[in-house]
């Protein structure tokens, strides 16, 4: 039973979804190579993308053979710190009601990947919804949702998720998919500002491990706090992938190899080629003729040190940190 950490929920607002497309996301470069790596037409858009991205999830995920659910991500929208909410700055609003939709209409592949911006004023009762929900965990984008992570209106937040044992995954570092929605959000990414919840208790989850420029924090992170995990999710894209080479080597020797959870950020697209001086022609060869995108990039990180069973073993400790061993015997 292998979990993937990192699948996006996404869509047009079609099919009663409650997804909100920003019109600014629209026009973005990653948007539309999105939207044509996906094969996605424009009559799509318009009538059922929405049902039809949750389903091409679920059928991926049952044909790997070997991955048996995503935690599929939820996105919430930009609120101030006066709990505000600011539709308008949202670039995409993917709401917890969608969530519950989909991991309950595909309740064999997925797991409930909720969103909560912490200056809500309701986020206790958001929580509460989600925890009837069965939630796995909670995601944030702080530089696109407007979270400053440091911030003392996190600090119940926190509470609530070390007492409910919920993980939050965070996105660190730079972001390349959406915007900076206000200039300045982009430090609010930085690791050092997860440091407020790691003192508190909260298992923390950085996406992308800290690549491309946090990745010895992260290691020094990990050895200071056993409720500190990491996803491998986006790394084989030309923003991060020779930082994650450098990820990889790093976790060889060093407390990260217990720490890597196994993520595919998919649909971001993933570029086996730009790491073929490591692989060789022949592996990157039959990297490429793997079909099913969540084993091709099992198949890189395999190369790389990190099989099935390394991250099965990790995510097994992090599953007995959160008292949920049980989830195991569940998802099985
Ligand atoms: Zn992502």
């Amino acid at each position: 039973m292998l979990i993937d950490f990192h699948v996006h929920l996404a869509g047009s607002g079609c099919a009663q979804s409650g997804i909100i497309l920003g019109k600014s996301f629209e026009k973005r470069p990653t948007f539309r190579y999105l939207k044509y790596s996906q094969k996605i037409s424009n009559e799509q858009m318009l009538t059922d993308i929405d049902l039809i991205w949750i389903k091409r999830i679920s059928d991926l995920i049952k044909n790997s053979g070997c991955i048996s659910r995503a935690a599929v991500l939820c996105f919430d929208s930009v609120y101030l710190e006066n709990g505000e909410q600011k539709l308008e700055l949202s670039q995409l609003y993917v709401p917890n009601s969608w969530g519950f939709f989909a991991a309950q209409k595909f309740s064999e592949s997925f797991l409930l990947g909720a969103s909560i911006h912490p200056y809500r004023k309701d986020f206790l009762n958001e929580l509460e919804k989600c925890i009837e929900n069965n939630v796995f965990l909670l995601k944030w984008l702080p530089s696109v949702m407007g979270i400053d992570p440091e911030n003392k209106k996190c600090l119940a937040f926190y509470d609530s998720l070390r007492a409910a044992k919920i993980p939050l995954l965070s996105h660190v570092d730079r972001e390349f998919t959406f915007a900076e929605p206000v200039s300045g959000w982009l430090k609010f990414n930085h690791l050092k500002k997860l440091k407020t919840a790691l003192d508190m208790g909260v298992t923390v989850i950085a996406a992308h491990a800290g690549t491309p420029s946090q990745i010895e924090l992260a290691e020094e992170y990990a050895r200071k706090y056993e409720n500190f995990y990491l996803d491998t999710s986006g790394l084989f894209n030309p923003t991060r992938v020779r930082s994650a080479i450098r990820l990889f080597r790093l976790a060889q020797k060093s407390v990260l190899k217990e720490r890597l959870l196994f993520g595919t950020d998919w649909p971001v697209p993933a570029f086996p080629l730009l790491l073929i001086d490591k692989t060789g022609i022949a592996l990157y060869k039959e990297i490429s003729k793997i079909a099913n995108p969540f084993l091709r990039d099992l198949r890189v990180k395999e190369f790389f040190g990190f099989n099935i069973d390394e991250f099965k073993k990790n995510q097994e400790r992090l599953l007995t940190l959160l008292d949920r061993s049980h989830t195991e015997e569940v998802l099985t």
